[in-house]
């Protein structure tokens, strides 16, 4: 199990690269996009500068980093000769379908599929393959270099030892794998989503203004992030997309994204990527946007 293909070579997959690869993997980085993949291996490298600089690694250890991913284009190219595979393609259902059914048919027989999506169901992506005991969830969190989490999640079908092998395998990157089971949200997102949820139906009903309720999380909760702050982090389409895999998966109203996400969604404000969100990023300003319209 010493190489690894990491599929997508945005937030997520360049962070999973980096990892395996600070670990001595030998990394293949896959996306569909040129740029995505240029983007993402500029990333890992400010991200190793950074690590130098604070003498957590030596300059070595970032140029051994760096030689041990391989960017590729092609799907097919990058997966024929690898133990494991970490998708974090962008979280779209029939995206993460095709991807699993090419997978299939390009890794060898043994090889095993992870995925790291925060919300579709590892059992539905199971199906499309022919070998389900080896389809798993493997959710690392963002910033991935540093946060220690990985839920590993079981689909119906995901036999002991595939668990067992990447439980070891995340360890070995200094990470905490948890034992998840298959429900929408697993655990990190239905307990978050709600709580950010309610922080935005706060702001629409107007009881306070977005500074105000990320700081009574802040300074009463002891949150490291306001809960509106942490949404435009995240990204708001983001949010939106998994609170309606909750409410679709459970039937639930509790789950109902707020209609003030739902719009500003609409309007093309997702948070901090789009520039704008709860709070204004432009110019390096932090100011907040829709506060103003709702809050007394
Ligand atoms: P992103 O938009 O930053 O990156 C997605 C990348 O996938 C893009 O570079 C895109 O070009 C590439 N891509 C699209 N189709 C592809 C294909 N067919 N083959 C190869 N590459 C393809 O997205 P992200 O935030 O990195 O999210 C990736 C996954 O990680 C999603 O499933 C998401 O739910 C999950 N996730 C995200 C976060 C987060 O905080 N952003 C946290 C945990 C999990």
């Amino acid at each position: 199990m010493k190489n690894i293909a990491v599929i997508g070579a945005g937030t997520m997959g360049n962070g999973i690269a980096h990892t395996f690869a600070q670990y001595d993997y030998n990394v293949q980085l896959i996306d569909i996009s040129q740029t995505s993949l240029d983007k993402g291996m500029t990333t890992i490298t400010k991200n190793l500068d950074r690590m130098v600089a604070k003498e957590k690694i030596s300059e070595e250890d970032k140029q051994r980093t760096l030689n041990n991913i391989t960017t590729h284009t092609s799907l097919e190219d990058g997966v024929n000769s690898v133990g494991l595979v970490v998708e974090a393609a962008t979280e779209n259902l029939d995206l993460k379908l095709k991807i699993f059914r090419d997978l299939d048919s390009f890794c060898a027989n043994d090889t095993i599929l992870a995925s790291n999506t925060s919300s579709i169901s590892i059992t539905k992506i199971a199906s499309v393959t022919s070998r389900p005991e080896k389809v798993i969830g493997m959710h690392f969190m963002n910033p991935v270099p540093i946060m220690k989490l990985v839920e590993v999640i079981k689909g119906y079908s995901t036999s002991d030892e595939t668990y067992n092998l990447v439980k070891v395998l995340s360890e070995k990157l200094g990470k905490v794998p948890v034992e998840v089971n298959d429900y929408p949200g697993f655990v990190a997102n239905r307990i978050l989503m709600p709580m950010i949820n309610e922080a935005i139906e706060t702001l629409y009903n107007g009881v306070a203004g977005v500074k105000e309720i990320d700081t009574v999380m802040m300074l009463g909760m002891a949150h490291p992030m306001g809960p509106l702050a942490l949404a435009d982090f995240i990204g708001l389409d983001v949010c939106l997309s998994i609170l309606n895999v909750m409410y679709d998966g459970f039937k639930n109203p509790k789950y109902a994204p707020c209609p003030l996400l739902v719009n500003m969604v609409m309007a093309g404000k997702l948070g901090s990527k789009s520039g704008e969100g709860f709070y204004d990023y432009s110019e390096n300003r932090k100011a907040e946007t829709v506060s103003k319209m709702f809050a007394k």
